[in-house]
């Protein structure tokens, strides 16, 4: 698995046999989802899938940022509460995911109600010196945690070219908030620094303690939230806890991009999920996105969308004959042997995919050769989340 803090291939092992404990960054819930966040959840779905397959406890806890300057914009302009307004998204939020037949996640949790766990984590901060106040806000202190910008790769030059949150009364400009003051109309809570609003990137730590304590295994989100998201996490908990590292494994996934920019409504570019689940179904979707080199930006297209929807027919035709052939094959573990070693190379799915194709058109030489390719088809079913049997199988 291509691991982000090291910058290569590292094998995995979970720090509890049997047991993974796995973090994914969620959205924020202010509109519906669109066809990029597919693809982000559908990648950590088949990794924890991959994982459950060969026997591990997958525990994946997703966080919901419903804590956040737009969420309360958009509630205003639709004239609705704010907690309406989240609930209404959120619950969008999860039926998508559910119409893509993502289940693997346990816990899709709201950050607003850790809030008193940030307010934990920020007095906890600045006991230990690597905070500091400014009037009704506290800032993390990045030159008291000298692993800064080891998730980036950053130096500290190329990072002080990238300022955080300006503001004159910081000690460096690269400092982040924990604590906010907030401005007018912004979701508050009472804490020892004056009513105020967390910090984005203690949201998620707060989240992520209360589920799995200062360490765990996986951490997974799109790559643009490496800097600065994922590199004050670290910071934030790694000086709150002195565990190191806090996250075992860092997997981070690509862009999707249109017309080679990053789609976002403001762009007015958007596919939303629920349109796409309708004209293409949750087959030709998982068989697209997962093809996908996780690890890579990759534009969007439609025609490709829909050629995947041919595809995924033709595979269970073709399952279906070898089916009637030779029967179901239950033990999948047993003869999958080429799909399973290209998921073991870094999950390199659309390398599995064509493997799978391959053994299903070589199904057809002999019963051996048919049962093997039938078994790979469970397989990947339940890896890959995608229905190859026809209904009755
Ligand atoms: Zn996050």
């Amino acid at each position: 698995m291509f691991d982000t803090m090291k910058r290569r291939k590292v094998p995995f092992h979970s720090s509890t046999p049997g047991k993974v404990k796995m973090f994914v960054c969620g959205p924020t819930v202010q509109d519906y989802a669109h066809v990029g966040h597919a693809r982000t959840y559908l990648f950590y779905d088949m990794l924890a899938r991959y994982l459950s397959f060969f026997d591990n406890e997958v525990d994946l806890v997703i966080n919901i940022t419903d804590v956040d300057e737009g969420i309360v914009k958009g509630a205003r302009s639709a004239r609705v509460e704010v907690e309406g307004f989240v609930e209404k998204y959120l619950a969008a939020f999860i039926e998508d995911m559910e119409s893509l037949r993502i289940r693997s996640v346990r816990s899709y949790d709201r950050v607003s109600r850790h809030v008193p766990e940030v307010i934990r984590q920020v007095k906890g901060l600045l006991v230990n010196g690597n905070a500091y106040r400014v009037d009704r806000n506290v800032y993390f202190s990045v030159d008291t945690f000298p692993a800064f910008g080891s998730l980036s790769h950053l130096t500290p030059y190329q990072l002080s070219l990238r300022p955080l949150e300006i503001a004159k009364a910081k000690r460096n400009q690269t400092d982040f908030s924990l604590w906010r003051a907030g401005g007018e109309g912004e979701q508050k809570w009472d804490s020892p620094w004056g009513r105020g609003t967390p910090g984005w990137h203690i949201q998620d730590t707060a989240v992520s303690y209360e589920h799995f304590g200062a360490q765990y295994d996986i951490h997974g989100g799109a790559r643009e939230l490496v800097y600065p998201h994922h590199e004050a996490e670290i910071a934030q908990m790694e000086a709150l806890t002195g565990t190191r590292p806090m996250v075992r494994y860092w997997v981070h996934s690509g862009l999707l991009t249109q017309k080679s920019e990053k789609m976002s409504k403001s762009k007015g570019n958007t596919l939303w999920v629920r349109d796409a689940v309708k004209e293409f179904g949750p087959d030709a979707m998982r068989l697209y996105f997962l093809s996908m080199r996780h690890t890579s930006d990759v534009e969007f297209s439609e025609k490709a969308l829909r050629e995947w929807q041919t595809v995924h027919l033709e595979l269970r035709e073709r399952v279906g004959r070898l089916v009637r052939r030779v029967g179901q094959g239950k033990e999948s573990r047993v003869a999958s042997g080429a799909f399973l070693r290209s998921m073991d190379d870094d999950l390199a799915a659309g390398r599995a995919i064509r493997n799978l194709r391959a053994m299903l058109s070589m199904g057809e030489d002999s019963d051996r050769r048919a049962t093997e390719a039938v078994l790979t088809a469970r397989a990947a079913s339940a890896i890959l989340g995608v229905d190859f049997f026809e209904h009755g199988n």
